[in-house]
C-alpha cells in the first residue's frame, strides 16, 4: 500500500517553520512498512490544494494531510478535502462539544469561527483531540483513503499513534514488526554499500537506513500473519547484517542509546570514566550522565576550555600547547594521560577541537577535533574532521569520543583474551 504526504501552510513555504512533521510521519508510515513516494508542501492556497489533493489520490492509497484545520479563514483543508472527495460538511456533536469543554477548561469562551472546527466531511470518522480543538478526520473510501491531521506537533503525534496508526494497521492485512540494528564508527554511504544486495533484493522484509548524528540505523521492517512469523522473518536478515557490520554493531535493541552501550560496557567491565572536555563544553558528560544507573561507572568531569585550565587542571605541558597548540593530537593525548593520572578513571577520555565558526586556519580547518581515550594507561588519539555549524560540530564529536571509547575498551579486552597483553 502506497502513501502519501501533503503538508499545507504557506509558513512552510517561506522556510517560517521547519517541517518536522513530515520527517515524523514519514519514518512512522516506514516503520508501518507503507511506501511514501511522494511529498508535497502546498501554501495556504485553495485552488493549488485541490490541484494537489487530485493528483495525490490518484496514484496513492492513503493520503495523509497535516495542517490547516484550526479556526481561521486560512485554514481551508477540510473544506477542500471534502469538496474533492464529494462530501457535505456536517456538524458533529461530539466534536461540538469537545471544542465547548476544551474553552471551559481554560475558562474562556468559543469565538464564532471555532465552531467551523466541528464540521466534518459527511462519512468522516472523527480523531479526537485532546490537545487542541481541531479534530483529525480519516474520510474512507473504497481505494483512497484522505487523512486530516492538525499541524501543530504535539496534536499531530499523539492523533496518529493513537487512532491513525491503528486504522492504518487495519487496512494492511497482517502484521507488521521491525528490529533496528545500530551501529557506530561508519558512514551511511559505507553501510548502504555494505548492504546494498539486501537492500536492492528486499521486499519482506523490507531494509532502510537512517543516518543519526555519527550513527547510522538499520531497521528491517516485516509483515507477516503474527508477530512470531514476522520475527522468524526478520531474525536472518539480522543475523547477516551482523556478520557483515561485525563490532560496529552496538545495538539491535530499540530502546538502547550510543551512551547506554557505553555505560552498559564500562559496567559490564567493571570500568570507572572520567572527561575532559574543550570544545565540547561538557555535552559529552551530559549525554553520559542521560544514562539511568551510570554512578556506578562516572567518577568526573572537567571542562578545560582555556590553555590554563589544560595545564593546571590536567598537566598538560606548556611547550605542548606552545609547539603543537591546543587543538592537537599532542594536547589531546596529555589531556587524557593528565585526566586518567588526576581522577584515577579507568577510562579517561579527552576532546579538543575547533567548532568555530572563528578560528579556523588551513592548517586546522573547523571542525578539526582531536579525541584521546585512555583505558587503563593505554592511549589512542584520533583525528577527526567534521563539518557542520558549532552545535553540530560538537554533537558530532561527542558522538566520536562514545564510538571512540566504545571500540577502545572492546580492543583492551580482546588484546587480553587473545592473550596480547
Ligand atoms: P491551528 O488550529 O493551530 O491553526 P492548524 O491545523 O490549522 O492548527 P496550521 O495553522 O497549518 O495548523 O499550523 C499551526 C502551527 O502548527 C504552525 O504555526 C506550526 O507551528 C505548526 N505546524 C504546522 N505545520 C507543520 C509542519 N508541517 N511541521 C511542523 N510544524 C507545523
Ligand atoms: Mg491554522
Amino acid at each position: 500500500m502506497t502513501v502519501e504526504l501533503i503538508c499545507v501552510g504557506t509558513e512552510l513555504l517561506l522556510g517560517n517553520i521547519v517541517n518536522t512533521n513530515a520527517a515524523y510521519l514519514a519514518e512512522k508510515c516506514a516503520s508501518l512498512g507503507l511506501s511514501c513516494y511522494y511529498q508535497t508542501v502546498v501554501g495556504d492556497n485553495e485552488k493549488r490544494l485541490e490541484e494537489t489533493l487530485r493528483a495525490a489520490i490518484k496514484r496513492s492509497q492513503v493520503v495523509i494531510l497535516s495542517g490547516g484545520l484550526g479556526p481561521t479563514e486560512d485554514d481551508l483543508t477540510k473544506e477542500v478535502a471534502s469538496r474533492v472527495m464529494g462530501r457535505e460538511l456536517v456538524e458533529d456533536a461530539d466534536s461540538r462539544k469537545c471544542i465547548e469543554d476544551f474553552f471551559a477548561s481554560r475558562g474562556s469562551v468559543p469565538t464564532e469561527n471555532n465552531w467551523k472546527q466541528a464540521l466534518i466531511p459527511q462519512g468522516g470518522l472523527v480523531l479526537p483531540n485532546p490537545n487542541g480543538t481541531a479534530p483529525g478526520v480519516i474520510i474512507p473510501e473504497k481505494d483512497t483513503h484522505i487523512v486530516l491531521l492538525p499541524g501543530p506537533p504535539h496534536e499531530l503525534k499523539p492523533m496518529f499513534e493513537n487512532h491513525v496508526m491503528p486504522y492504518l494497521m487495519k487496512l494492511e492485512p497482517g502484521l507488521i514488526c521491525s528490529q533496528t540494528v545500530k551501529v557506530c564508527g561508519i558512514g551511511e554511504s559505507k553501510v548502504e554499500t555494505l548492504l546494498m544486495d539486501l537492500i536492492d533484493g528486499q521486499d519482506n522484509p523490507t531494509l532502510a537506513t537512517y543516518a543519526k548524528t555519527g550513527e547510522v540505523h538499520i531497521r528491517v521492517t516485516a509483515k507477516a500473519g503474527s508477530e512470531k512469523e514476522a520475527r522468524r522473518l526478520i531474525k536472518p536478515v539480522v543475523k547477516e547484517i551482523k556478520s557483515r557490520m561485525g563490532s560496529n554493531i552496538y545495538t539491535t535493541e530499540e530502546d538502547v542509546t550510543l551512551e547506554r552501550a557505553v555505560v552498559e560496557l564500562l559496567l559490564a567491565n567493571k570500568l570507572t570514566v572520567t572527561c575532559a572536555e574543550s570544545c565540547t563544553g561538557g555535552l559529552l558528560s551530559a549525554r553520559l550522565i542521560n544514562v539511568p544507573g551510570v554512578s556506578e561507572v562516572y567518577k568526573s568531569g572537567y571542562v578545560t576550555y582555556s590553555n590554563k585550565a589544560k595545564r593546571k587542571l590536567l598537566g598538560v605541558k606548556k611547550s605542548t600547547l606552545g609547539k603543537y597548540g591546543a587543538v592537537s593530537a599532542q594536547t589531546a593525548e596529555e589531556m587524557a594521560r593528565g585526566l586518567a593520572f588526576v581522577s584515577k578513571g579507568d577510562v579517561a577520555v579527552s576532546v579538543t577541537g575547533l567548532a568555530g565558526p572563528d578560528g579556523g586556519t588551513e592548517e586546522k580547518p573547523v571542525g578539526l577535533v582531536y579525541i584521546a581515550c585512555s583505558v587503563k594507561g593505554d592511549v589512542t588519539v584520533k583525528e577527526y574532521h567534521f563539518s557542520g555549524n558549532r552545535q553540530t560540530i560538537r554533537e558530532a564529536a561527542v558522538s566520536a569520543a562514545l564510538t571512540l571509547m566504545r571500540g577502545c575498551i572492546l580492543e583492551y579486552y580482546s588484546e587480553i583474551t587473545f592473550g596480547k597483553k
